[in-house]
């Protein structure tokens, strides 16, 4: 896959903001969690804590300048989405970047 020289995660963050299409935020294992400070994790330990659709553990401002507060341990299904894929192209679109 070619990843589009444009799509800059760092002044994007649609998909760390956008978990209505896919399982993002509840399918990250337990061990995975346990890593996470507990802040960012959901009261439940379902998955990650979010505000609305937008995963705690972003910082910034989506569009503009983001950044993961737990890149270095950030859950598997964070690793997987990767710029130009097609969870990548969904959440860029519901945020009208193209
Ligand atoms: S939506 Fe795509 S470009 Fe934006 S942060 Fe996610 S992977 Fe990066
Ligand atoms: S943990 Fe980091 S990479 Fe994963 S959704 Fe949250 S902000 Fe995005």
């Amino acid at each position: 896959m070619t990843i589009p020289a444009d799509f800059d995660c760092q002044t994007c963050g649609a998909c760390c903001s956008y978990s209505s299409s896919w399982p993002r935020f509840s399918t990250e294992t337990d061990a995975e969690l346990d890593r996470l400070p507990a802040r960012y994790v959901a009261d439940d330990q379902a998955g990650m804590r979010c505000h609305d659709n937008r995963c705690s553990a972003l910082d910034g401002t989506v569009g503009s300048g983001t950044s993961c507060l737990v890149y270095e341990i950030r859950p598997q299904v964070c690793r997987d989405c990767l710029p130009g894929d097609g969870e990548c192209l969904e959440a860029r679109a519901a945020y009208g970047f193209v």
